[in-house]
């Protein structure tokens, strides 16, 4: 370990490890096979570029982001460490005078695309080195259950039975739920002891859902009172971008935009306002922000709810990085969720859509949770409970939690009585007592209108709260339908009893302004 914090000063210039660096190169340096989920831009690749200095032999880095290589390869290289890559924008000979370099033991970390590894006579070429270290970087794109599921990945591990003895592994992402990291761990047979996550709490970011706000007046005025202060809009459309920008240019707001529609050069030219603080806002999809490294932006607001954590995490994670104070705000409506559900129902793999949709749920429970939005995004990546933050907007909100057993006791019934097999919209049109035809059939159930004088959609809100709080859950498909769990159950009996700050009148107004 001693020569692994030599190189770390010699080479890197920096003084200590970060978050688990030193565990995890202490294990790959122990050769154990190894699991390290950190954020991005927590430092995860010098936990295989440390080992791949201190033992003998060639690391090989597998990664899918061509783009990124060459950026790792010219840092390695004017930190005077011998590294190349291989991937599609080399010419034949090129690679030939790399691979000439490696069999000559000229090079110590040799990067390679996972598209490469499906080329037999590279694995027999493979096969005659000494390679003691693999590093899987984005190694969530093995797992089905990932966001960014790549068939590719699945060539790895055929290639650990090239040599005699298997190198270390070493698997790396920034994105791994418990589920997708149990999927790793199988399918690379890491063991559970040698799974490293840390980072993913933010303590500078504060974060915030608003439900039912008027999103443009919102913007508006935050913009109005943070008047010197850098920040993104995220929004889902070209069209809302297009919206946006026009909105705040109108205000006078000096406002950039960034959007797939635009030409490059466009896009080029906004995106260098922004970086160069002329534009102080910048409106785009979520196409802007790959490799942007802007330190100093002070907030990221979302016009809508993205589809997932992970895309939320990556998005508004983009808010402070120098590690000053920086909010992140969500605006959400209820129609957010319809946009997506229509657009996973359209995805082109359909094996993938139950898990989308489960992503989904995920990301609609964080909007209606009232725990600690900083706890339930750590916990959501699988990082050991932390303390609440004690700044978000729910750490911060102080309205008194309400007893809303009886309520939700109504809600639970009408699901059960219902059948358990509808979902979330006509449950709520049945308690609100709303009349159409749909409705009709369940105009007989005692638990029909039981929550008026409420709108639909104030019951539909809180519905969302109980599925977050898990004691209804949702079956996902075409059609989500609810049923009531175990612990709903109790709540039922009156074994357990239900709390919420939002008390539902508070909704139903807020609701009718959106
Ligand atoms: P990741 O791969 O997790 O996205 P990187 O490995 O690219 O992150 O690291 C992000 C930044 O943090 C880089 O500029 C890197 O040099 C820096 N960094 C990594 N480890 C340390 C450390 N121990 N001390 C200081 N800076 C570090």
């Amino acid at each position: 370990m001693q020569q692994a914090e030599q190189i770390l000063h010699q080479y890197f210039g920096y003084q200590t490890f970060r978050h688990v660096q030193k565990q995890v190169i202490e294990n790959v340096l122990h050769k154990k096979d190894t699991l390290c989920v950190m954020p991005t831009g927590g430092g995860k690749s010098l936990c295989y570029q440390i080992p791949a200095l201190v033992r003998d032999g060639l690391t090989i880095v597998i990664s899918p982001l061509i783009s990124l290589m060459k950026d790792q390869v010219d840092m390695l290289r004017a930190n005077g460490i011998h590294s190349a890559f291989i991937n599609s924008t080399l010419t034949f000979s090129e690679v030939d005078a790399i691979m000439e370099q490696v069999r000559m033991n000229a090079i110590k970390l040799l990067y390679i695309a996972p598209e490469r590894l499906e080329n037999q006579s590279f694995c027999t070429e493979l096969a005659q080195l000494n390679v003691s270290l693999i590093a899987i970087d984005e190694a969530h794109c093995i797992s089905q259950w990932g966001h960014d599921f790549r068939p590719s990945y699945r060539s790895i591990q055929k290639i650990f039975t090239l040599w005699p003895k298997k190198p270390t592994v070493i698997a790396l992402t920034a994105t791994a739920t418990p589920n997708v990291r149990e999927d790793i761990c199988n399918l690379l047979q890491i063991d559970s002891d040698s799974v490293f996550v840390s980072g993913f709490n933010r303590d500078n970011l504060s974060f915030k859902v608003l439900v039912g706000e008027n999103k443009d007046q919102y913007i508006k005025q935050y913009i109005k009172n943070n008047p010197q202060e850098a920040g993104i809009i995220y929004a889902a459309t070209r069209k809302s971008v297009e919206a946006l920008h026009a909105m705040l240019l109108q205000k006078g707001v000096a406002v950039a935009k960034y959007h797939g529609g635009m030409y490059e050069e466009d896009r080029n030219y906004e995106q260098n306002r922004f970086l160069n603080d002329e534009a102080q806002v910048m409106v785009a999809t979520n196409a802007f922000g790959m490799g942007i490294n802007k330190t100093n932006v002070r907030f990221v607001i979302h016009y809508q709810m993205p589809r997932n954590i992970e895309s939320y995490y990556q998005e508004a994670g983009r808010a402070g990085r120098d590690g000053v104070e920086s909010e992140c705000i969500l605006l959400y409506s209820s129609s957010d969720e319809q946009t997506h559900r229509f657009l996973i129902d359209q995805s082109q793999d359909p094996t993938r859509i139950p898990i989308e949709l489960q992503k989904l749920q995920q990301m609609i429970d964080y909007c209606h949770t009232e725990k600690c939005l900083q706890s339930y995004m750590v916990n959501y990546f699988g990082e050991q409970e932390i303390q609440d933050c004690g700044k978000c907007g729910n750490c911060a909100d102080e309205r008194p939690k309400q007893d809303v057993t009886e309520d939700a006791q109504k809600v639970l019934s009408c699901v059960i009585r219902m059948g358990q097999t509808y979902g979330k919209t006509l449950t709520s049109q049945v308690l609100a007592g709303a009349r159409n035809k749909k409705v009709e059939a369940f105009q007989h159930l005692s638990t029909y209108g039981i929550l008026k004088p409420l709108s639909a959609k104030a019951v539909a809100n809180f519905i969302d709260f109980l599925i977050s709080e898990r004691l209804l859950l949702v079956k996902a498909g075409q059609y989500p339908t609810i049923f009531v769990s175990q612990e709903g159950k109790e709540v039922l009996l009156g074994k357990k009893s239900v709390f919420r700050r939002t008390i539902v009148e508070k909704t139903v107004e807020k609701i009718q302004n959106d």
